[in-house]
């Protein structure tokens, strides 16, 4: 089998050496070359970026190499900077294979360039990882309730992890926040929460890694608008997300207890609704007082935040498609955080450089605590104010988390759109990576 060779050129010097029209290149839309039968990827251009963007960049490059090349067999004969993650051009070329057509019945045509990787382990694991994400994003929320989400998480985690669920009465009672946001939902889309525990690790650490997943957002009667609504079947993004970090974890054996808990529900409209100025009781006992039914991510989170904290973790992430204006902050692309705990968070920083898997921190910002204030409850679940939207939500969450443990909590999209690199339209795995470069590094 022949096999086409690819180099990949970081600085000015090495391309002139090696490819002749060097006048030609400009970044991102012509740096790459096939001369006298070998492509090179020319990336001097972004030789000034720090080192987050450039792993960021690879990923990218790998998507819209592995489109250039089409079909064939490729190898990587060269990679000038020893310092960059060259896994992440391998996975993004694998990534860019990707397509949702369960639902289309026209015939795709799948042509597609085979590139020999010496990480070729690593890859399969996190590209089966995005695919399970980006599929579970995808499908739409009449064919993917809270139960769904349940049984294909279970499949997907397999025999590693031990599964049990909490719905009905027992949830109203023992879950009160994550039972009045889902409640008028459908019968077959009642709300419930998961708890899915790994097996067979010896470790005594553990760590709680809790995903929002609302199968669908209205905004209940507080209704969206139909723009608003319109991407709402990825308001499950935290919890598609979190079962990926939970599979990454386990097949990298990290011997770490991991507790995977996923608050399931659907935002619905329904003479069952929760109302704005409803008060419910929280599992940690403080009255909540309901200003908004959009906001309900937070609600149902800080259930789940106040059961992991009762076991005593060593830490607790949680992940959620939670507010608009952590996207006005950072865009589409970037994630945000929050952490009650300075080393972490530096922890983290660097396991997203070294990722090239983007999450940029924001404040946990005390001061603006009092928006948050009730008149007739013990908090609100939503500000008073247009700005800091993100860092209210993530006050509010902070609030449930007991005895200082350790937590992260991450604000996402879940989503990608069409760029320079990349067609592809839909779910996506965010910030996963880097959580679990972090795990790694903590724990491993
Ligand atoms: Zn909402």
């Amino acid at each position: 089998m022949k096999k086409n060779i690819i180099k990949i050129l970081f600085s000015e010097k090495e391309i002139k050496k090696k490819v002749k029209n060097f006048s030609q290149i400009s970044f991102p839309s012509n740096f790459i070359f096939k001369e006298n039968e070998v492509i090179y990827v020319c990336l001097n251009q972004i030789s000034d970026l720090n080192k987050l963007q450039k792993n960021f960049f690879l990923f990218q490059i790998g998507i819209k190499l592995q489109n250039f090349c089409r079909k064939g067999t490729y190898i990587i004969k060269y990679f000038g900077d020893k310092s960059l993650n060259e896994v992440n051009f391998c996975l993004g070329w694998e990534v860019g294979k990707y397509s949702f057509d369960k639902y289309k019945t026209t015939e795709r045509n799948n042509n597609v360039a085979t590139l020999i990787s010496p990480f070729k382990g690593q890859i399969k694991k996190e590209k089966e990882v995005f695919f399970f994400v980006r599929d579970l994003i995808n499908t739409p929320a009449n064919f993917l309730g809270p139960n769904k989400i349940y049984e294909m998480g279970r499949v997907f985690l397999k025999k590693s992890f031990s599964s049990k669920k909490i719905s009905g009465s027992e949830l109203k009672k023992k879950f009160p926040l994550i039972h009045a946001v889902g409640k008028a939902a459908s019968k077959e889309k009642m709300p419930i929460l998961c708890e899915l525990k790994s097996k067979n690790t010896k470790s005594k650490k553990k760590i709680v890694i809790i995903g929002k997943g609302v199968t669908f957002d209205t905004g209940g009667l507080n209704l969206k608008t139909g723009s608003g609504m319109a991407l709402m079947k990825k308001d499950m993004g935290g919890a598609a997300n979190c079962i990926g970090l939970a599979n990454l974890i386990q097949t990298s054996k990290i011997d770490v207890n991991i507790t995977l808990l996923l608050p399931l529900v659907e935002n619905s409209v329904s003479r069952d609704s929760f109302r704005p100025s409803d008060i419910f009781k929280s599992r940690d006992g403080r009255f909540v007082e309901i200003g908004d039914t959009d906001a309900e991510g937070r609600l149902i989170l800080a259930d789940a935040i106040s059961y992991a904290c009762e076991s005593k973790p060593d830490m607790i992430i949680d992940m959620a498609t939670l507010t608009g204006a952590s996207r006005v902050a950072l865009g589409i692309e970037v994630p945000s955080f929050f952490c009650n705990n300075d080393q972490l968070s530096m922890e983290l920083i660097e396991a997203s450089q070294e990722t090239g898997d983007p999450i940029w921190q924001l404040p946990l910002w005390e001061n603006y605590l009092d928006q948050l204030n009730s008149n007739h409850a013990d908090v609100k679940n939503i500000g008073n104010s247009i700005f800091g939207g993100a860092i209210t939500a993530a006050l509010f969450l902070k609030e449930f988390v007991k005895n200082q443990i350790p937590w992260v909590h991450v604000d996402l999209m879940a989503w990608s759109k069409p760029n320079k690199f990349s067609s592809y339209e839909g779910g996506e795995a965010m910030g996963i990576r880097a959580l679990k470069k972090l795990i790694e590094k903590k724990f491993a």
